[in-house]
């Protein structure tokens, strides 16, 4: 362990973790940032990104972090590709603890993003990245002319579906209610994809295997009147929205009842000091974009660079 104490530890790899690095580089007080499993976050997983301003025909997810990470390193952020295990609270400097060493801070910015949710219906478990995936950008690839499903009603689900035309037969969406989450434009593009079918008031109850012990459908049932029946298809994507990513927290950092941190003071945590931003904030739960995300990575570095000053770190 060494025993420097950094004036800022970011924790997460995100447009917000990037922004704050950046913000608070700008502002010398040589931050680390921890990456975290995924490295450049949830805009690794996704395509082409059209709604970031300043790109007026889009850009790649994978490309946008990229730039990001470089711009963040060139202010004289230290990048470190490692995972926090535990952010001990009690004490000042603050200890954070990762798989491969372990750090003391005079505050925290924590922008460890959310993760994809998954159906936990019947069966599942043996089809995890085997058949069912929760990343079309990652997996689509691998079923090239298939019939395959999307779960969920959301932008997500829509994008995917969208998405996976490139190499499947036909998608189609499962989706539990007849109203849908996504904004009209998504959805208006996934219904004009002749490619697309959609089954909505649908719940899928038990995922389905051949005699090869792989996937081949499921067994679905209708939410308003349960009746059941089976659709095939060789693959399944699953967008139903995400978790948190707090597991590493203690019970100091107050979240909402779904697992969001708390910001009660700005982006002030409810420990003066520690600081979170992005969608792992009860803050950014309505808006989810890479964008309010990066906007809320800058408002945390500015917030953390007062407080450090206040307080004569
Ligand atoms: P979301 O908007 O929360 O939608 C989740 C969907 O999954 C909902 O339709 C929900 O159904 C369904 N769902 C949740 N739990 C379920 C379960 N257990 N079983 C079956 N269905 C379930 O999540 P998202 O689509 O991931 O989007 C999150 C945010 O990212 C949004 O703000 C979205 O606009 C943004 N986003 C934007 C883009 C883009 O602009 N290109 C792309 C992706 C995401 P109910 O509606 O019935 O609750």
């Amino acid at each position: 362990m060494s025993h420097k104490i950094e004036k800022t530890i970011i924790i997460g790899s995100g447009p917000a973790g990037y922004t704050a690095a950046i913000y608070t580089a700008r502002a010398l007080l040589n931050p680390i940032l921890i990456t975290g499993d995924l490295i450049g976050g949830q805009l690794t997983t996704t395509t082409e990104v059209e709604n970031y301003p300043g790109y007026v025909t889009g850009i790649s997810g994978p490309l946008i972090m990229e730039t990001l990470r470089k711009q963040a390193e060139r202010f004289g952020t230290q990048i470190i590709n490692d995972v926090v295990v535990s952010l001990d609270t009690q004490n000042r400097p603050f200890k954070i603890k990762t798989r491969n060493n372990e750090f003391l801070s005079h505050s925290v910015i924590i922008a460890t993003g959310a993760s994809p949710l998954w159906l936990n219906a019947e069966n599942e478990t043996q089809f995890k990245s085997n058949g069912i995936s929760t990343c079309a950008t990652c997996d689509g690839a691998f079923f090239r002319d298939e019939d395959l499903v999307v779960v969920g009603g959301g932008d997500s689900a829509m994008e995917e579906a969208i998405f996976l035309t490139r190499y499947a037969r036909k998608v189609t969406i499962i989706h539990r209610r007849e109203e849908f989450r996504a904004s009209k434009i998504m959805l208006e593009r996934a219904r004009s994809n002749p490619q697309i079918e959609f089954k909505t008031n649908f719940s899928v109850k038990k995922w389905l295997l051949n005699e090869k012990q792989e996937l081949s459908g499921a067994l679905l049932q209708n939410t308003k009147d349960s009746s059941e029946e089976t659709l095939n298809f060789t693959g399944a994507f699953i967008a139903i929205g995400h978790k948190p990513n707090t597991d590493f927290l203690d019970e100091n950092i107050k979240i909402n009842t779904e697992g969001y941190i708390l910001t009660p003071e700005n982006t002030m945590t409810s420990v003066p000091g520690i600081f979170s931003c992005g969608d792992v904030s009860a803050s950014s739960q309505r808006y989810k974009q890479a964008i309010t995300a990066a906007g809320e990575g800058c408002k945390a570095a500015m917030d953390c660079e007062k407080w450090l000053e206040e307080f004569k770190f």
